[in-house]
């Protein structure tokens, strides 16, 4: 296949707007899945993906369609829905062209739908809206035209209008990835330049990458480098994803495939690194932002016989998941455990699940907090993840010059953009200790489930923090204590001190 009959894109959309749906038409429209089969979301692999119904990790899938009498290679790339994985969005996106944005015509546009086209947009790529759900009773197309032109400017009655759920429509949504969206740019004849832009653990395979070659080729036997470490590797296989690994000759520039070479540990293959051949270096990528993790937990085996099971299974899963930060910690009342860093709280909720499930061991998880600063007076600055490293009430004022805690925000600060009569964007600056606990849930029952939520870092902000510690018989409990503002301590104390009375007994 010439870069010319080549396409590379993703579909991008708010969680259960029917990206996955609508993925799993497309395959079958081209013959990569049969009808038969009937097997719902195939590129939702994890069992937690399919029961919660919502895309962890990205996957990819090849596909050839026919238009006009000449034949195409179209990669689709499937993203994450949630805000907490948009780090895998941004991923994916660096080796399309372009997206389908795909909006359910009954609920419009929300959170997600806001989040992820500014970042299609900022990376250049072509957005193709399309909107989804036009079977249900309560879609409003017309409508939601409407809210699309007036919050990113796309021109009305031109959207195309499907059900991914019934396959109307829906072979015209490759139709327009093959007329809207660009083929790569690149050289098959210039030496390799490629991008690894996701990579997995495979019990038989070993450490899988997924590339997007820019320029040139790789076939098995190549020696290669990667630009970021400097390591040499031999490639053993080269291939596609359709849906699963299909070995091919070669891959060419524009093309997206995976390669094998004997590389040991996932933690070498660096998302956003470059490989090319020993021989013939190339100038590197610019490489991606590493996700940064934003809320801290402690994780205990309920049983501590459960120890060795439990810390390989943690190992298991971060192989698979390097944005989990992994620090050992004990505790006096809970025992030997570790503190993890996760992107968000669902991402902490999808891990936990994933333990008890995939390895049948049960966990505690302690109360989610996130990276305080603490600022000493000799001007050094310490991150802290644990309530168990606060510094305590003797130190403050002696060698502390202030303590800080993290923000989120999203676009403008607390601005109001209405996009209809009846929907309003809402931006504004908190502190992200308030996110990681219930707000998304107070927002989704005091908005009756209307209202969505997207959040992106924004710095650190001075605050009057301090940890509060609950004494049972006069002994601190570690796993009790908890760092907030002090406006907080009283209400939070009496809470907890409430239900422990409840709890223990007398
Ligand atoms: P994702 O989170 O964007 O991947 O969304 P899914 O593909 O998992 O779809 C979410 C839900 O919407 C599922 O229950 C689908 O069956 C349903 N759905 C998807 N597309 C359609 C459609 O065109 N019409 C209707 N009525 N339901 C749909
Ligand atoms: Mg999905």
């Amino acid at each position: 296949f010439d870069v010319d009959s080549v396409r590379n894109f993703s579909i991008i959309a708010h969680i259960d707007h029917g990206k996955s749906t609508l993925a799993d038409r497309l395959l079958e429209i081209t013959g990569v899945i049969s009808k038969e089969k009937k097997n719902a979301q195939v590129l939702d692999k994890l069992p937690v993906e399919r029961q919660r119904g919502i895309t962890v990790k990205a996957q990819t899938a090849s596909m050839f369609y026919e238009k006009d009498g000449k034949k195409y290679l179209i990669n689709l790339i499937d993203t994450p829905g949630h805000v907490d994985f948009s780090y895998e969005v941004s991923r994916s996106l660096a080796a399309c062209q372009g997206t389908v944005l795909l909006v359910d015509a009954a609920q419009g546009i929300q959170a997600q739908t806001v989040a992820n086209f500014y970042l299609a947009f900022s990376q250049g790529l072509k957005v193709i809206p399309v909107l989804n759900k036009v079977d249900l009773p309560g879609a409003e197309p017309e409508r939601v035209e409407k809210q699309m032109h007036t919050a990113f400017e796309f021109e009305q009655n031109r959207f195309l209008r499907i059900s991914a759920k019934s396959g109307s429509n829906v072979e015209q949504v490759l139709e327009k990835v093959v007329d809207e969206i660009p083929h790569p740019i690149g050289n098959r004849d210039l030496p390799l330049r490629s991008l690894l832009f996701d990579s997995w653990y495979d019990t038989y395979a070993g450490v899988i990458c997924l590339i997007s070659i820019v320029d040139g080729s790789i076939k098995k036997g190549d020696k290669i480098m990667s630009a970021h470490t400097g390591v040499k590797y031999e490639v053993s296989q080269v291939g596609i994803m359709s849906p699963g690994m299909k070995k091919t000759q070669a891959l060419y520039a524009g093309q997206v495939g995976y390669f094998v070479c004997n590389m040991k540990s996932i933690s070498e293959a660096y998302i956003g690194d470059t490989f090319h051949l020993v021989k013939q270096p190339v100038s590197p990528f610019e490489g991606f932002k590493q996700p940064k993790p934003m809320v801290f937990a402690g994780l205990f085996p309920s049983d501590s016989n459960d120890f060795e099971k439990l810390q390989d299974a943690i190992n298991q899963l971060t192989l698979n998941d390097s944005s989990v930060t992994v620090n050992k910690e004990t505790s006096n009342a809970l025992g030997q455990g570790w503190r993890l860093g996760f992107l968000g709280t669902l991402h902490m909720d999808v891990f936990r699940q994933r333990l008890e499930e995939e390895y049948d061991v049960s966990v505690i998880i302690s109360h989610p907090t996130v990276p305080y600063k603490v600022t000493l007076t000799n001007g050094t600055e310490q991150l802290v993840k644990s309530p168990a490293d606060f510094p305590d009430k003797v130190k403050l004022g002696y060698n502390i010059e202030k303590i800080s805690e993290p923000y989120y925000y999203r676009g403008s600060l607390n601005s109001h953009t209405y996009i209809d009569e009846s929907r309003v964007i809402i931006s504004a600056r908190l502190p992200s200790s308030e996110i990681v606990t219930d707000f998304y849930d107070k927002l989704k029952s005091h908005s009756s489930g209307f209202a969505s939520l997207d959040y992106e870092d924004s710095g650190y902000e001075t605050a009057d923090l301090v940890k509060m510690e609950v004494l049972l018989n006069n002994e601190p409990v570690d796993a009790l204590a908890a760092v907030m503002h002090r406006s907080r301590v009283e209400t939070n104390g009496r809470d907890i001190a409430k239900r422990l009375k409840d709890l223990i007994k007398r």
